[in-house]
């Protein structure tokens, strides 16, 4: 089976428990969570039986260590995560507005996650993979950008293909190079996975189709728009797939994007036609926002399926 990476920031999520709490003063709080985008998706991709392993920096501390557990446990490689002394593991701190939104305190370029690099154990990891999949909140320093763009050059080099989820978080997202990092990287990708509005960042037409139209002629293979309890779509060249999402209780939204991206990149390696890659993806976007914790929501391809056959979509 292909084997994908990703690399980029590592954290625990902070929540706090009342829809509507303020940061700007004392209130209860839940976690730690392990979490980062990127560990999401490897975490979600290796759940469902796919090889998959992570680049990324922590600190010699529980945080970390409870990151590399849980994605250990989960099947994922966890050999080209570096262990920092000196340095805390990155944290985000995340409270949910009365209108849905969520607004984060993050800690990442500053943290251990700062500290990623191309080390000997990511190249090692990167020699034998077939795929990697970019985020654009791991897109975060000048140093996080750099490994990024060199891991999409040694996987293509080797033959291997690229995904690319925009993923904007504006809070972590202050890099002087980033918004050139962002076209960069989906100028190399095959697969682009954005979510609602940030289709439009990267391209100058109004509406979706001439948005899909005008990216799919820049060289990208596919398209998935991802819609939120709606489900998604998909585009390419022959046509367009829409794939309704399942019927859920919605508890937290966090990590919805990273584990339908996951299962729709794994389905996608394995040859799985798009319609059959949808319906996996809808069903671990929706299990996901199932559970407090960006990670608490991944389940192993028995469970997906299981949910999938007795499932409800949305109409
Ligand atoms: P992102 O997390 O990247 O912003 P979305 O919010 O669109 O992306 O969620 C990604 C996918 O997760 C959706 O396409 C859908 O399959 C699933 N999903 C998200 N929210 C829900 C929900 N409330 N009910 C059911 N499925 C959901």
């Amino acid at each position: 089976m292909k084997k994908l990476v990703s690399a980029g920031e590592i954290l625990v999520e902070i929540m706090a428990e009342r829809i509507g709490q303020s940061f700007l003063e004392p209130g209860p709080l839940l976690g730690p969570y392990p979490s980062g985008a990127p560990a999401i998706f490897i975490g979600q991709a290796a759940a469902l039986g796919q090889p998959a392993g992570l680049i990324g920096a922590v600190g010699d501390d529980d945080f970390g260590r409870l990151n590399i557990e849980r994605l250990r446990t989960l099947g994922a490689d966890v050999s080209a995560i570096a262990v920092h002394t000196g340095q805390a593991t990155g944290t985000a701190f995340v409270t949910y507005r009365a209108d849905a939104s969520r607004h984060f305190v993050f800690n990442i370029a500053n943290s251990a996650s700062g500290l990623i690099e191309t080390d000997t154990a990511a190249t090692k990891l990167l020699a034998s993979a077939d795929h990697v999949h970019v985020m654009g909140s791991s897109l975060f320093s000048d140093r996080a950008i750099a490994v990024a763009l060199s891991a999409i050059e040694t996987v293509k080099a080797g033959g291997g293909t690229v995904s690319f989820d925009p993923n904007i978080r504006r809070e972590i997202m202050q890099a002087s190079g980033m918004r050139t990092a962002l076209d960069h990287v989906l100028a190399r990708a095959d697969i682009f996975l954005p979510s609602g509005e940030e289709l439009f960042l990267f391209s100058s037409a109004k509406d979706e189709k001439g948005a899909v139209d005008e990216l799919l002629n820049r060289g990208l293979s596919c398209i998935v728009l991802k819609k939120g309890a709606a489900g998604a779509t998909y585009h390419d060249r022959h046509g367009t797939v829409a794939s309704p999402g399942f019927a859920v209780d919605e508890v937290d939204p966090t990590g919805a994007g990273d584990c339908f991206g996951a299962a729709f990149v794994s389905f996608w390696l394995r040859g799985a036609a798009p319609a059959d890659a949808m319906r996996i993806a809808n069903a671990c976007g929706a299990l996901a926002v199932t559970r407090k914790g960006p990670m608490e929501g991944i389940f192993p391809l028995e469970a997906v399926e299981a949910f999938i056959a007795t499932g409800k979509n949305m109409q």
